[in-house]
């Protein structure tokens, strides 16, 4: 891809659409384009096949709102105060989706996760439409989510009904991969291949996981069929990954190893290329990004780079935190959501992860030649340790950290975050 004819090829279009298809939990590593051994995703390959795709992409934290929530508004998790789920975006912080509609485009949204609520988020802001509406107790249970085929009908009524004069900023967010892993039947061939199935390798939850994954993309691929041909810019991503068992750990929030943060990215659409980069890019990248395809400027407020314009170097700095995990008893959980100090931090450069974890112990693990972060080698490799330790801590007194409120919670949405491990 050249960018200089990418500006010019822009300029020739009118304005043009601009999709962004999500799916929550999605290990970058799990689909087929990642190298992933099983076919999960056999309809987002051949989108990625057409698309610039983005090999080592990281989300800004591994949790739903407070990873979108920096996509969409190009600012850091601990600069807007957004740090946990059902801590929302203060109004102050604009959007991708105000800008997307202050240019005259239709807006939309279907979104499939309890968190993204428009109070525990705020992230409608900028959306004509938002739908987060889970419809109503189900066999006397709370329903948090929306499967894939009600995502994909839903998305296809809006985009039967729209208004077909403008052009239209759509977002759709898939829930399937989250915990719990249902099996979703009629898999089993696409993963595995016909005899060689085994009866215990469909029961794991890793096995599960993938089902869940399979059908997402089943779903998706009725979606991309109904999109506009032409004049349209698909971006594809995840909030954040999945620890499946690594790390003695299945869920994501709690830790910030590569599994819950390495997340897929990759945009097609008119006049790009196929490729891949292997840039260093990052989860705040993708507001100006979006902005970017449809030839409108980023906001001042925003701090990531417009990736087909400008991609970060090669040793670029990258720093990820999480806030997640319990809160302690006797606090008040709506008080702490919003303050808790970070748990842990990780700086990431050159091939080089350093983390330093909230109750003081310190990992150093070499990314290039140990992806799944196994070989701790913080007391081997002591100077280059400390040599990102204090970046880190350059880094920590210089972010500003301030404060949103998580006041709105309902007992209900305290319950459901309960119910998905997030307090
Ligand atoms: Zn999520």
């Amino acid at each position: 891809m050249t960018s200089m004819f990418f500006s010019a090829l822009l300029a020739a279009l009118a304005a043009p659409n601009v999709v962004v298809i999500s799916v929550d939990t999605l290990r970058a590593d799990h689909m087929g384009v990642y190298g992933f051994a099983h076919n999960t995703t056999p309809h987002l390959d051949q989108l990625a096949a057409t698309s610039l795709l983005f090999e080592d992409a990281l989300c800004e934290q591994p949790q739903t709102g407070p990873s979108l929530m920096a996509m969409f508004s190009s600012r850091l998790p601990r600069v807007t105060g957004a740090i946990r789920n059902g801590v929302p975006l203060p109004p102050t912080t604009p959007t991708a989706a105000m800008v997307f509609q202050d240019a005259g485009y239709d807006t939309a949204a279907i979104v499939s996760n309890w968190n993204l609520k428009v109070k525990l988020s705020g992230l409608d802001r900028g959306f004509a439409h938002y739908d987060a509406d889970f419809g109503k107790r189900w066999w006397g249970r709370e329903r948090h989510e929306m499967t894939a085929d009600v995502v994909t009908d839903r998305a296809l009524a809006w985009l039967e009904a729209r208004d077909e004069e403008k052009p239209f900023f759509f977002w759709v967010h898939y829930m399937d991969p989250h915990a719990p892993y249902k099996n979703k039947r009629g898999f089993a061939e696409q993963l595995h291949g016909g005899n060689r199935v085994k009866k215990q390798r469909i029961d794991s939850p890793e096995a599960r996981y993938q089902t869940e994954i399979a059908f997402a993309d089943q779903q998706i691929a009725r979606l991309l069929a109904a999109l506009p041909k032409e004049d349209t810019y698909i971006l594809f991503t995840a909030d954040h990954g999945e620890s499946l068992g690594n790390h003695n750990y299945w869920g994501h929030t709690r830790y910030i190893y590569q599994n819950s943060m390495h997340i897929p990215l990759f945009i097609s659409g008119p006049g790009i290329e196929a490729g891949r980069s292997a840039a260093p890019v990052r989860g705040i990248d993708i507001a100006p990004t979006l902005l970017g395809l449809a030839g409108l400027s980023p906001l001042p407020t925003m701090t990531g780079m417009n990736l087909m314009e400008q991609q970060p170097a090669a040793d670029a700095v990258r720093v990820v935190e999480t806030y997640g995990g319990s809160v302690p008893k006797g606090e008040n959980v709506r008080e702490a959501l919003a303050t808790r100090p970070p748990r842990r931090q990780a700086i990431i450069q050159s091939g080089w992860k350093f983390i330093r974890n909230e109750e003081g112990s310190r990992e150093l693990y070499h990314l290039t030649e140990d992806p799944g972060e196994e070989h701790n080698l913080i007391d081997s490799q002591v100077e280059r340790a400390n040599a990102l330790e204090a970046q880190l801590e350059t880094w920590h007194q210089q972010t500003p950290r301030n404060q949103a409120s998580a006041n709105d919670l309902s007992e209900e949405d305290l319950r459901m975050l309960e119910a998905q491990g997030y307090l």
